[in-house]
């Protein structure tokens, strides 16, 4: 088979390590079938489900569930990450050795930070006797932050929370990684661990590294409160997007995840206060990253990185590479193509997206999973394809 490849970057497939999928519970708003060919359409071979649907991935038998479903109707690779707590309540320990052994790759009860310090530095221990890390949903419920429309999410109380976890870290050890870090104190935190020689790893998501709260407002056509631009962590202040680009491009914030977050169009209208947290984000995350490529944040190589080998060595996966004997997944994009996102051009049964409209650069031509070659090139590159 020979794939038409002219223009076009050949990188490994992407891995996303903080996904959404809905499964079980909220098939309105996205399947597994939905969710994978969104992750495929936008480059990635292999996503890691978050634990939060409904019954949350709090046990063995749970896992089973849905990697049966992955089995029957995914169309990439889903890791799967296991609860913290049971029922994400915060407060008894899910079966974290289970977990484990039922193939959960990390633990987390992400939607929900793990209040008590006790559990969480039970979770860091286990978390080193297992070797699966710990990811931290850092949000604490203290109070508003000047401006924030989301009333419960603080830089403040993120700072706080990275500051405790790091903290449990260098007392009882284990292997932190931190979620969605969106403030420029979360960033310097973080630095500091890792200088201190503590397993702490962390994770931006593109709209962080792309929007802030007020400035970006006007170009978006959109007041500021407007409930398509909320999400958990809120976005920010300008200073902190520059503070999560620098921590992305320091290689402190080793890896870009999507936060993957589909809900219906209907669950996002109106203001901030009744509209549903998150974006949709599998289909968007590549071509927001190249947008810093452009403004010489990032080079193409760091891009790539922070979205293959970055991700995939954060949760110890076998992704990320094009090594030989490593799995021949892989992504081929156009840099330069444009196209802009509408309620037609994304596959996630879910279009919750603040960039709808804008203008973005590149494009996946082509991700091959386990031999599967799933084209978007239209008709020519498809012949050249089947010649
Ligand atoms: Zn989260």
């Amino acid at each position: 088979m020979t794939i038409d490849a002219r223009g076009c970057v050949v990188c490994p497939g992407l891995v996303d390590i903080h996904a959404h999928l809905r499964y079980p519970g909220f098939v309105e708003k996205e399947t597994i079938a939905s969710g994978t060919s969104a992750a495929v359409r936008g480059g990635f071979t292999t996503v890691c489900a978050m634990a939060n649907g409904e019954p949350p991935t709090d046990s063995p038998a749970r896992v089973e569930q849905l990697n049966a479903m992955v089995q029957s109707e995914g169309r990439c690779r889903v890791a799967v990450v296991g609860a913290i707590t049971r029922n994400l309540a915060g407060s008894g320990p899910a079966d974290w050795s289970a977990l484990k052994h039922e193939g959960c790759t990390a633990l987390s009860d992400d939607g929900n930070p793990v209040m008590s310090p006790e559990l969480m530095a039970d979770a860091l221990r286990a978390s080193e006797r297992l070797g699966v890390p710990v990811i931290a949903h850092e949000e604490t419920r203290d109070g508003t932050d000047a401006g924030a429309p989301n009333p419960c999410w603080t830089c403040a109380g993120e700072a706080a929370m990275v500051e405790r976890d790091i903290e449990l870290v260098r007392r009882y050890g284990g292997r932190l990684h931190i979620a969605h870090v969106s403030c420029d104190r979360s960033v310097e935190l973080i630095g500091a661990a890792q200088a201190a020689g503590l397993a702490v790893t962390a994770e931006a998501a593109p709209h962080h590294l792309d929007l802030s709260l007020c400035e970006d407002a006007p170009s978006l056509g959109l007041p500021p409160a407007h409930g398509c631009r909320k999400v958990n962590p809120p976005l920010r202040a300008r200073r902190d997007v520059e503070a999560v680009r620098a921590g992305l491009s320091d290689g402190i914030i080793d890896s870009v995840a999507t936060d993957h977050a589909p809900h219906a169009l209907s669950e996002k209208l109106g203001g901030m206060g009744p509209a549903a947290f998150g974006f949709t984000g599998f289909e968007l995350a590549l071509p927001l990253l190249l947008r810093l490529v452009r403004v010489g944040q990032l080079s193409l190589v760091q891009a790539i990185a922070r979205l293959t080998c970055g991700p995939a060595r954060t949760l110890g996966l076998d992704a990320g590479s094009l090594a030989v004997g490593r799995r021949a997944d892989i992504c081929v994009f156009d840099p330069l193509s444009e196209w802009t996102p509408t309620r037609d051009t994304l596959v996630s049964k879910s279009k919750n997206s603040p960039f709808h409209g804008q203008k973005l650069q590149g494009r996946v031509r082509f991700t091959i999973q386990a031999g599967e070659v799933h084209s978007f090139a239209g008709d020519h590159a498809l012949r050249a394809a089947r010649a």
